[in-house]
Parts: structure tokens; C-alpha cells; sequence
């Protein structure tokens, strides 16, 4: 109890958040500022870029480190959110060794950063646990179906592993961990590179380039706005001890890539056309949350429609296009 009295400045809760300067880092780094804590972002700027930080930079509760996890940490903090880790395809394809040890020598870091500390600490999981999944929607008892050594397994792999040591750091030493699945999330703060389908189909449009579309088009994905996710994030860190999920997050209204492809098209106009392009080995056809559980224990449902979230992410992506040309496709 001193070491924590030690460490809260006049009350104030200090959190460490690692990859902070990405997408979902630092849209949660806003949210707990707002809420008055101290925040330590912890990032290798791997795929985070300083820019979604910058607002951040003058203020006086907030610092950055450039750290990668992979290497011990030793700082004081009263909570730990585990957000490093490149998250797209394109990106954690790129090296993927580095990949595998991101989410599991991170996550032995952080969790022996959490052990001495004695505090509380949230992981961001993933829908890929499950896989191209034979059962849908995925509720959280759903095993998954992963291919363990095909192009996406880096990824998958390395953060099933990371949900294991989770739980063996709780069974065998009680930390209280927090592990949310989470399933494809936008909004802005995006990367406009990184090939992820919705800052794609944006960037393309906005440029009146062709937009591509991998496969027929008919496999699904549901689509999370951001700040409905970071909702969800805080909830679970302020559910108390006896929630541990793992608890899906994410928003269950399913879409075809088609129809998310015909949807941004309407909304920007312009020359472009829908094109096919090869399916991507591996790429699930699938994905929907069964968000049961979130429901019933954090009281928790998303409520952007992605017309709406579509509005706001094609709004911060056009101010990007129009500022600087070069910026998309570095
Ligand atoms: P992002 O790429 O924008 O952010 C990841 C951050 O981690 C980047 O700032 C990157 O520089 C940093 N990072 C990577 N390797 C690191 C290392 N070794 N040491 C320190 N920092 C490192 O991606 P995001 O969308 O914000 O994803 C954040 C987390 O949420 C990731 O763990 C990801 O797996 C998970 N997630 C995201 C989604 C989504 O739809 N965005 C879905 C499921 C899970
Ligand atoms: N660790 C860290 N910061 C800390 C405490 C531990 O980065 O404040 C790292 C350290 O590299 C260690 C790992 O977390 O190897 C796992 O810690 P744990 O106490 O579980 O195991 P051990 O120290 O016995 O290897
Ligand atoms: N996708 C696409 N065109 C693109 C980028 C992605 O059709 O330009 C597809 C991709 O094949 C997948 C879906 O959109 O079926 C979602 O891809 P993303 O990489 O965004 O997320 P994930 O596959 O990790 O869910």
C-alpha cells in the first residue's frame, strides 16, 4: 500500500500505456488524460508516428519514452495498458520475427513489470485468436481456428501466447490482468499506408484512385468506431478484480468488403471504380463479436453507426489529403 501511496502524486493515478503514439495508444492516452491521470507512453515508433502525440506533447501530465518492449522496464506505475504491437497485415508481416517477440516478450515484460508493482494490467488481444472461424458469431469460449505457420501467424500466434501468459501470470502469481479481444476498429488516427481495408478504401477514394477490393468481396468484417472502443477499454480496467476476460470488443453489425467499398464510394464520389485483387492467403471470411458478455458485465454496446464513424474517419483523412499529397503512401 506505501509503495502505491509512494507512487500516486497527491492521488493522481500514473499510467503506463505501451504503444501509445499508435492508432488506439493514443486515442486511450486523450481519454485518460481527460480523466486526470499522468500518462507514460512507451513506444519503438515502429509503426506509431510521433504526430498522433504531438497535441499531447505540452502537456504537463503526459511524457513520452521511446522504448521497445521487448527489453525490460523498469518505471513506477499504478496501472499498465499493453497496446505495442504492429497491427496491420501489411505491417507485422514486414518483419515478422520482431512481430512474435513484440507480443510475447512484451507481454513477459509487462507482466513482470505488473508482478513488482503489484498493479493491474490490460491487454490488447485480438479477434485473429480465432482464426478463419467455424463458428459464428465468435463468442469468447470459441477456440479458434488458426493456421500456426502460414503468413499470418506471427501475428495470431504470438498473441494467443501472449492471452496464455496472461492467465498463467494470474493463476500462478494473482496479477490482475484485463484481456480484451478486439475486432476491427477505425476512426481517425488511422494509417493512411498500412492496408488496413477502411483507411484503404478512403485514401483511394479521396485520390480518385481505383478501389481495391481483395477477392470477390463477399467475406465479412464488423466494424468498430474508435471511440466506442476506447469506452469499452475503460470499463474493463475499472470493472474491479473479478473480471478478467477474455471479453470480446467490438461492434457487431457485419458488413461485406463490397458493401463497405460501394458505402465509402457513395459518401466520397469521384472517378474511382471497384477493382478485384487476389484474397490474401489466409484471410478469414468472417468476423462478427457475440458481445454477450461485454453487455452483461461492463454494461457496454457500441453506439456509432459506421455511416456516422465512416463521416468522421473520411473527415480526418480528406484534412491529411489535402495538407499534404506526399503524406499518403510514405
Ligand atoms: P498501431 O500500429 O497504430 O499501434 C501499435 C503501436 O505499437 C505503434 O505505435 C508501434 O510503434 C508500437 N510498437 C510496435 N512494436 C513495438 C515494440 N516492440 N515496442 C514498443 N512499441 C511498439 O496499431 P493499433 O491499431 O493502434 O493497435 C494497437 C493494439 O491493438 C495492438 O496490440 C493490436 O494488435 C491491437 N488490436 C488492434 C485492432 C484494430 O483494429 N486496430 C484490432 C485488434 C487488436
Ligand atoms: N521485468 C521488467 N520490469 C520489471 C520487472 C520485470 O521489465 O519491473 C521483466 C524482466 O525482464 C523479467 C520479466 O519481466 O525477465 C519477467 O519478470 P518475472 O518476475 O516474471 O520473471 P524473472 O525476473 O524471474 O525472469
Ligand atoms: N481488404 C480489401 N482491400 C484492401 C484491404 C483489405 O478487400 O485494400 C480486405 C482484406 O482482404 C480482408 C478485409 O478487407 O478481407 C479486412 O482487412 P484488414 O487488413 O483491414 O483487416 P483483417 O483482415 O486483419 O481483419
Amino acid at each position: 500500500m506505501a509503495n502505491i501511496a509512494k507512487r500516486r502524486n497527491y492521488g493522481r493515478r500514473r499510467v503506463l500505456i505501451t504503444g501509445g503514439a499508435g492508432f488506439l495508444g493514443s486515442h486511450l492516452a486523450d481519454r485518460l488524460l481527460a480523466r486526470g491521470d499522468e500518462v507514460l507512453c512507451v513506444d519503438n515508433l515502429f509503426t506509431g508516428d510521433k504526430t498522433n502525440i504531438d497535441h499531447l506533447a505540452p502537456h504537463p501530465r503526459f511524457d513520452f519514452m521511446r522504448h521497445d518492449v521487448t527489453m525490460p522496464l523498469y518505471v513506477e506505475v499504478d496501472e499498465i495498458w499493453n497496446l505495442a504491437c504492429p497491427a496491420s497485415p501489411v505491417h507485422y508481416q514486414h518483419d515478422p520475427v520482431q512481430t512474435t517477440k513484440t507480443s510475447v516478450h512484451g507481454a513477459i515484460n509487462m507482466l513482470g513489470l505488473a508482478k513488482r508493482l503489484k498493479v493491474p494490467i490490460f491487454q490488447a488481444s485480438t479477434s485473429e485468436v480465432y482464426g478463419d472461424p467455424s463458428i459464428h458469431p465468435q463468442p469468447e469460449q470459441y477456440w479458434g481456428n488458426v493456421n500456426p505457420i502460414g503468413p499470418r501467424s506471427c501475428y495470431d500466434e504470438g498473441k494467443r501466447c501472449a492471452e496464455t501468459l496472461f492467465f498463467d501470470y494470474h493463476r500462478q502469481h494473482g496479477i490482475d490482468i484485463k484481456v480484451a479481444r478486439i475486432f476491427n476498429t477505425y476512426g481517425p488516427r488511422m494509417h493512411a499506408s498500412d492496408g488496413r481495408v477502411v483507411s484503404n478504401f478512403i485514401v483511394q477514394a479521396l485520390r480518385g484512385e481505383d478501389i481495391t477490393i481483395y477477392g470477390d468481396g463477399s467475406q465479412t468484417r464488423s466494424f468498430c468506431y474508435v471511440d466506442d472502443l476506447i469506452e469499452g477499454f475503460v470499463r474493463m480496467m475499472e470493472a474491479g478484480p473479478d473480471l478478467h476476460g477474455p471479453v470480446n470488443l467490438g461492434n457487431p453489425s457485419e458488413f461485406t468488403i463490397r458493401e463497405l467499398a460501394e458505402m465509402v464510394l457513395a459518401k466520397i464520389g469521384g472517378p474511382s471504380r471497384l477493382v478485384t485483387k487476389p484474397l490474401p492467403q489466409d484471410d478469414p471470411l468472417q468476423r462478427r463479436p457475440d458481445i454477450a458478455l461485454a453487455r452483461r458485465k461492463l454494461g457496454w454496446k457500441p453506439t456509432v453507426a459506421l455511416e456516422d464513424g465512416l463521416d468522421r474517419t473520411i473527415a480526418y483523412f480528406r484534412a491529411i489529403v489535402a495538407e499534404t499529397g506526399e503524406r499518403i503512401g510514405e
